[in-house]
């Protein structure tokens, strides 16, 4: 296969193909559209579209697809040949630049919370010419948006897109006012880290509850978890690593950066890193990486976990969203800079993204509300639910210095007048490394760290891009009309750091009293769930910034609360039916099977000899007796509960009765049933146990 600088990219319609297979002028326009967003005209698409076939055609592709993300969270495609009849009995592989810039799946089963009525089967997917085609298999996969024929985005990149696109325009705003006139283009990148677990395929099959809904849903703790911390960054096991080298080469093949494998703290959990890139190219790598992980695995034998919670009691996965934003020259505005002046922008830039992350605390939480994830935030594991950034105590220092217009460190002004004055110079605090803050500022960049496994990295990407779009707005519009451009700066800076310092924490955010303190006095919003996150979706302040911003329309939010109420009610509710299926008719007979022969036991004993006690026998049967009943009884409640949901009046309601009852009731069976399994004969237990899930790979 030669070097990995060899195929690297081998699969990728990259610049360097586009380069040696385009014209210059068809180049030249091409690149205009991928850098500035300039409309494609016709004949350059048909240029373009001929070149990616012939391409792809010689890869060993037969079909091309639209390739989008709707609101399942997942992605999609509905493949084409490029087939059409030649006129002598033959055919010749054709693709046209209007196939290429325009797609009509038929996408009526695609949710959409009522922004297409069913009838109105047709959306269209429309080409994005800013992340390149690939090839999967024998498909050339070409990255696409989807609309409703209505023009409403039905999917994730649409509004990522908008909202990088306003994130540059606000910034261009303030970086003009910092003198920075040549600058074109302002856009986010990110490095999102991928935590995952493998188990085997085998031991996968045992288990309903993995199959169905990608987690356990009972399970007694193991006698060893991950208390001994030996698997972190561990020596990584030969199962693992054959499939983590494959793993790179597909993913180097189509270009994604894959940088950095290690095991996590939990047995069998391992994550990914890749190098960080445009966000909207990180969203659709991300995309990918997941399918393909899960792919490789299934090769090896092992199955990929991406659910955030599949082990209860062992720590659960998720992925960090590391954000910065830089200039087209390259500049990283999340940098200190070494001038006073770079300094001022800088911290102009810090305010932003702490304004954002302050007024939009609710906004961020949504972003990563799933069903799967509210078994992650705030298990002292993961961070809280609660939103809070954590800066470092340089920095922080820094910021303080400027809010009381005292001295910072050796700086003996007693006035730091931003811009005019040396700004002190302070050190990129990369040492200090808080794990447990859900917003992290690490010396360059922000890690954002309250992500799930399996969430698309989009939404959380698309609240942050508009938020932060929203303070340089409010930055701007008030710079821009300031007599004393340095006054104003510093006053903002300093009203800035005054209003928001109350979500700036640099402490353990994993300890019990910080929940305390953030709610009770700092007032900060714990939204614990998903049911009880979502409504704010639609608060009027909300609603006002996302719109202003053009990053959705109202009806398109109103759409997303749906389905992302939907989508929680859905997984709980086959969850549900998962383990009252499992209780039934896997784990109760079990039991039953394995005291019914231990009463037997006794009573052999006793038949042989009256005198025998057999108080062992008498004990495992009595509590396993009760346990039956008690597994029956909670069984038969839980049903009882799924059934009362159709009485909801909206999904609003229904996600509050499964949030009160449903979860109460799965936690109350799972209890019961896991208490049996210790007290089981292993031999009887009908699935792998959590020792065998965790520990099985070799
Ligand atoms: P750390 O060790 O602080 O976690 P790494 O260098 O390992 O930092 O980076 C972690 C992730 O952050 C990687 O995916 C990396 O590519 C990404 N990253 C680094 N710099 C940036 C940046 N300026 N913008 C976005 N992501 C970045
Ligand atoms: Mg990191």
């Amino acid at each position: 296969m030669g070097t990995v600088k060899d195929y690297f990219g081998s699969l990728v319609f990259d610049d360097r193909v586009m380069k040696a297979t385009l014209s210059d002028k068809v180049y030249a326009s091409l690149k205009k559209t991928i850098d500035e967003g300039t409309e494609l005209d016709i004949s350059v698409a048909n240029a373009v579209a001929t070149a990616m076939k012939d391409w792809a055609v010689s890869k060993g592709a037969t079909h091309y697809t639209h390739w989008f993300q709707p609101l399942t969270g997942i992605t999609a495609e509905k493949h084409d040949s490029f087939i059409a009849p030649s006129p002598d009995g033959g055919v010749i592989m054709e693709f046209s630049g209007k196939e290429l810039i325009k797609g009509e799946p038929d996408a009526s089963s695609f949710p959409s919370g009522g922004l297409r009525a069913t009838f109105e089967a047709r959306g269209y997917t429309a080409w994005d010419p800013t992340s390149y085609a690939f090839i999967k298999g024998k498909t050339l996969c070409i990255p696409t948006a989807f609309c409703s024929y209505g023009g409403h985005a039905l999917d994730k990149k649409t509004p990522l897109l908008r909202s990088m696109e306003a994130l540059n325009k606000q910034a261009l705003r303030i970086l003009r006012l910092f003198g920075n006139d040549s600058v074109k283009r302002v856009t986010s990148s990110v490095g999102p880290e991928q935590e995952y677990f493998l188990i085997t395929k085998e031991m996968y099959d045992q288990r309903p509850d993995l199959r169905f809904t990608g987690r356990t849903l009972f399970g007694a703790k193991p006698p060893k978890g991950q208390e001994m911390d030996d698997h972190y960054f561990g020596v990584i096991k030969p199962r693992v690593a054959a499939f983590m080298e494959e793993l790179n080469d597909e993913l180097w093949k189509l270009g994604i950066l894959a940088k950095t494998e290690h095991n996590e703290v939990a047995p069998a959990q391992h994550e990914l890193a890749p190098i960080y890139t445009t966000t909207n190219i990180a969203t659709d790598h991300n995309q990918l990486t997941m399918e393909i992980m899960q792919k490789v695995a299934a090769k090896h034998g092992l199955v990929c976990l991406l659910h955030e919670k599949p082990f209860a009691g062992v720590n659960g996965s998720g992925k960090h969203n590391n954000w910065s934003i830089a200039t087209d020259a390259g500049q990283n505005l999340l940098s200190p800079g070494a001038t006073p002046y770079e300094n001022a922008q800088f911290l102009l830039f810090l305010c932003a993204v702490i304004k954002a992350v302050d007024d939009y605390q609710d906004l961020l939480r949504i972003s990563v509300a799933t069903a799967g994830n509210d078994h992650r935030l705030g298990a002292n594991e993961a961070p809280p639910a609660v939103v809070s950034i954590f800066l470092g105590d340089e920095l922080n220092a820094v910021l303080e210095a400027i809010e009381t217009d005292t001295p910072y460190k050796g700086v003996e002004k007693t006035q730091m007048k931003l811009g005019v004055d040396a700004l002190p110079k302070f050190n990129r605090d990369t040492t200090d490394r808080n794990r447990t803050s859900p917003f992290a500022f690490t010396g360059n960049k922000f890690e954002f760290r309250m992500l799930g496994s399996s969430n698309s990295i989009a939404c959380a990407n698309i609240m942050l891009n508009s938020a932060v779009a929203e303070s340089l707005k409010i930055y701007a519009d008030r710079l821009e009309g300031a007599q004393d451009f340095e006054t104003a700066l510093h006053e903002m800076i300093q009203k800035t750091i005054k209003d928001h310092k109350h979500i700036i924490f640099n402490g353990n955010g994993y300890d019990e009293s910080w929940i305390k303190e953030a709610t009770e006095k700092r007032s900060l919003l714990n939204y614990r769930t998903t049911a009880d996150c979502m409504p704010h979706l639609l608060d009027k302040k909300n609603v006002e910034m996302l719109t202003a911003h053009g990053v959705f329309t109202e009806a398109e939010l109103g759409s997303r609360y749906e389905i992302m109420l939907e989508n929680y009610c859905k997984t709980i509710v086959i969850e549900a039916n998962t383990m009252v299926d499992m209780a039934k008719t896997q784990i109760a007979p079990a039991i039953e099977a394995y005291t019914s022969d231990v009463a037997k036991a006794a009573a052999a004993k006793k038949a042989l000899d009256s005198a025998l006690a057999c108080s062992y026998e008498t004990g495992v049967v009595r509590k396993l007796s009760a346990l039956t009943d008690r597994i029956a009884t909670k069984s038969e409640e839980l049903e009882a509960a799924l059934i009362s949901l159709d009485d909801a009046e909206d999904i609003g309601a229904e996600s509050v009765m499964i949030r009160d009852t449903v979860l109460c009731l799965m936690g109350e069976l799972r209890v019961a049933c896991d208490e049996a399994e210790t007290l089981t004969a292993k031999t009887y237990w009908p699935m792998p146990t959590y020792a065998d899930l965790l520990f099985g790979v070799k």
